[in-house]
Parts: C-alpha cells; structure tokens; sequence
C-alpha cells in the first residue's frame, strides 16, 4: 500500500503511522523499544517543522550506520570531567538521540541548580535537528546556545576556498516564553543549507538555492550532483564521494561563524574538528558545546526577562514587510507554520525518499503486511 500522491508530486504520510514505521524499523535493527522510539519522535518531528533534510529521509543511513559500527544502539552517555557548572560527555558514538538527550539533561540540572552550566559533549551519533535540544532546555524555562560540528564530515568549502575542508556545523539558541507558549529557536547550519537539503533536493524534492553548492572548478551552481558524484544502483548517495562541496552560508562571516564551531564544538570539547591534514578522514560524530543560562541567576523579577523579549518580538515584527501580504518572521516562527499545516496535510516526502524508508524497513524484517496495516 502506498499513501496518495499530492500536489508536488509528493507522497503525504501522517506522523503516526510514520512514527510506527521507523520505531519498528529501529527495533528490527537492534535498538530497544525507547531507543527506536526516541529516534522515531525526534525524525518525525524535523519533518513536522519543515527540516526534512533532517527526518526520515536519514532512516536508511542511520540503519547503515548501526550495521556498519559508526552508531552503537544502547549506549549511556557517561561524564568524563565535571564540576559544578561544567561536564564533558563522552556519548561513545551512541544514537545522538539517545546520548544529546542524556548530555541535555545533564546541563539542564547543573543550570537549574546553579543558575548556568555549560556542558561539552564528544563523540556523540548523529544528533539530529539541534532545535530539538534548545527546546528541551527551553522547557526548563533556561536560554540555551548549543555550538555544533561534524567530525569526520568533510563536505563544507570554506569562503575562498574551492576544497572541502568544514562540516555543515550548525549553531542554535532558544529562549523560553510563559508557560504554556512556545520558545524562540533559532537553529541553523552554517552552510547555505544543511546536507540533507541536497540529499533531499537529490532524491527529487525542494531544489537548492543557485549558490549552495561550488564544483570541483570552482563554479557556483544549484545542482546537488557535484556534492554526491556518482551513485551506483541500490546505494544510497553519500556526500562524500562528490568532487564538489556545499558552500558557507553568508560568504566570510558564515565561514567565519563554521569555523567558530569546530573551536568550541571539536577542538574544545575534545570531540575534534572536522578533520587535519595528517588525518583528513576522521571517525563520524558530533560534537556539541552547550551552554545554559537560568534568565533568574541574572537577577530578573517579575517576569521582565520575558515581558522585555516579548517587547522587542513585537518592535521587530512590526517592520513593513518587503512582500505584499508578507510578514517578518521571528527565528522558529516559520517551523511552527510548517507544523500546524503538516499536523493536518501529513508530512510530504519525495516518491524516492519515502520508497528508500519502506525498502529499509522491509530489509529490517518487517513484513510488508505489517506496513501496509500501519499505514491503513
Ligand atoms: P534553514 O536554512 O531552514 O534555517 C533555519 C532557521 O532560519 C530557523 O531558525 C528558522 O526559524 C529560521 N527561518 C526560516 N525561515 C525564516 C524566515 N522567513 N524569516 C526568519 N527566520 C527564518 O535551516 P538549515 O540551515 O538548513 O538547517 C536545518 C536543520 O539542520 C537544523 O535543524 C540544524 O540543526 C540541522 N543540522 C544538523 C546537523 C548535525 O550535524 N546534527 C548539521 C547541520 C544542520
């Protein structure tokens, strides 16, 4: 059974049946009932917020990854170094949904008890969209920065460069609200789009914009190809086989900020950067380097951190817009809209993307009776 083709030529499947499938498929494939499941929650909800280069889309690679030893199913995040408002993480290339929600909490209660914390996680699996995690934080009414690279990912040329030589790092902040109202996140790549976005782009969804990407000759082009070169039947592409590479986003400042990154996130943290010329292929993971701030350790009474965010929200949306009709958008404004369309319309995915999920579950040991009854 296949869900319906829509406009686009996209094939819409709602979030629960979603959810089951890649749960299913991740206890198939030997992770735990709650392990399968976060990993399914935390994929489905990239989509439900518009980052489909960071949803499902990554079932058969994160699958590929479990067989190949780079991510360990079950594995506890365990603290290497600590203070009171400090702790380095090794996450042992276990599931970055497992092991950046254990370091998560971990910076969570060290800021609730002590008004800040910073904790620098290494050797962490893939952590997924990284708005996830200033989120959780949020939830704990804390302001977080979280400052992230790619180990082993080479797939970034930087500003003035044509060689790959960065990761997509990305960089994210949030700011709790009131209770009950949803936080500001500002999570991003720092390159023109995240990886996936090719990937995405590639398997025939949303094109790139013209200057994602710079060929092996220097030119400047839209077209993901050059980032994946060549994929052979039944393979599923990999960046980093390409010749070409994606680009920085905002040419020297967004190069500069990538590289910002792999400081914190990769030198800091002990997690190490994307790679070095005596060792230009590195093991795969994320390093993250968080920060936690209680707005109350800064000495704010009555809700004014809050009421004085709320303020400027309001003097900045109130900037005319450049569109007919159009409307300034606060960081993450733009992921609740996708959210409550999707919530109703199902998540779209490309025909290939979404044939790649169900061939991976079927691989797993699902039976095909056993899709065709969640999808029902
Ligand atoms: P993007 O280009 O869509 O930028 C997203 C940010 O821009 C969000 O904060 C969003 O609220 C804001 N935004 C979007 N439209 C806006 C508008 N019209 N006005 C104002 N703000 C707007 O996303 P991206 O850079 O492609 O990143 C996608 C995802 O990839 C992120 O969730 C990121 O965490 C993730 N990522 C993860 C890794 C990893 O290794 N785990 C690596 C790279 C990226």
């Amino acid at each position: 059974m296949t869900p319906p083709l829509k406009k686009n030529d996209s094939i819409y499947v709602q979030i629960e049946p979603l959810k089951s499938i890649v749960t299913e498929t991740f206890k198939h494939s030997g992770c735990s009932p709650e392990e399968a499941s976060r990993i399914a929650v935390r994929l489905s909800g990239a989509n439900l917020r518009g980052h489909d280069s960071h949803g499902v889309i990554r079932v058969p690679r994160y699958v590929d990854y479990l067989k190949e030893g780079k991510q360990i199913a079950g594995v506890t995040a365990e603290i290497i170094t600590e203070s009171d408002i400090l702790a380095v993480i090794d996450g042992k290339f276990g599931f970055g949904q497992t092991v950046g929600e254990q370091a998560v909490d971990i910076g969570i209660k060290k800021a609730k008890a002590n008004g800040i914390a910073i904790t620098a996680l290494q050797n962490a699996g893939h952590l997924g969209r990284i708005g996830d995690w200033a989120e959780r934080a949020a939830a704990a009414d804390l302001v977080s920065i979280h400052m992230v690279n790619v180990r082993g990912s080479l797939i970034v040329a930087p500003f003035g460069g044509i060689d790959r030589r960065m990761s997509t790092s990305p960089f994210c902040a949030g700011i709790p609200l009131n209770d009950g109202e949803d936080p500001i996140i500002l999570d991003m790549a720092t390159s023109v789009v995240a990886e996936g976005k090719a990937l995405v782009a590639l398997k025939g969804g949303k094109p790139l914009p013209d200057d994602a990407i710079i060929t092996d000759s220097g030119d400047v082009t839209g077209d993901p190809k050059p980032l994946y070169g060549d994929t052979n039947q039944g393979e599923f592409p990999n960046p980093s086989n390409g010749p070409g590479a994606l680009r920085a986003f905002g040419n020297h400042k967004g190069s500069g900020l990538n590289f910002l990154m792999e400081m914190m996130a990769g030198a800091l943290t002990g997690s190490g950067c994307a790679g070095t010329l005596s060792e230009p292929q590195r093991r795969f993971c994320n390093g993250m380097f968080s920060m936690y701030f209680s707005p109350n350790a800064f000495g704010h009474s009555d809700n004014s951190f809050v009421s004085e965010v709320k303020a400027y929200v309001e003097f900045l949306k109130s900037s005319r817009p450049t569109e007919v009709g159009g409307e300034v958008l606060i960081p993450g404004e733009k992921e609740k809209q996708v959210m409550a369309e999707r919530l109703k319309s199902g998540l779209p995915l490309a025909p290939e993307a979404w044939e790649d999920i169900v061939k991976t579950a079927r691989n797993s040991g699902m039976k095909q009776s056993n899709i065709d009854l969640i999808l029902q």
